[in-house]
């Protein structure tokens, strides 16, 4: 069942980036603009975020899913290796409506 969304209350003082945005992309997928508003965060901190973020949890069950950056044009699929931002220009037909990465947590069952 779908529930409307809901507009999000401020974070709370005492959550950290890191668990603002852990909690924000293991209930659903978000891309960096996304996440700068509900986080309050500038796009560039939220990159970072997300790159401390994937370090960190190499530990944990955890893991952040990247879906990649796609264009719109012609379904050029961009390469997702360390590149948290979105590209401007597709190289494929020169297109710059790129849909934005997507990012989301998701807990690996093995162990
Ligand atoms: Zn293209």
């Amino acid at each position: 069942m779908h529930k409307p969304l809901e507009p999000k209350a401020p974070p709370k003082r005492e959550q950290t980036p890191r668990q603002i945005l852990i909690d924000l992309l293991s209930a659903q997928s978000y891309d960096v603009r996304q996440i700068s508003k509900e986080a309050h965060l500038s796009e560039r901190d939220v990159i970072y975020h997300l790159e401390e973020l994937q370090c960190s949890l190499k530990k944990s069950p955890m893991r952040l899913l990247i879906e990649p950056a796609r264009c719109l044009s012609c379904g050029y699929v961009f390469e997702t290796r360390e590149r948290f931002q979105k590209p401007g220009r597709c190289p494929s037909c020169k297109a710059q409506r790129i849909s934005q990465p997507q990012f989301s947590l998701h807990t690996s069952e093995t162990d």
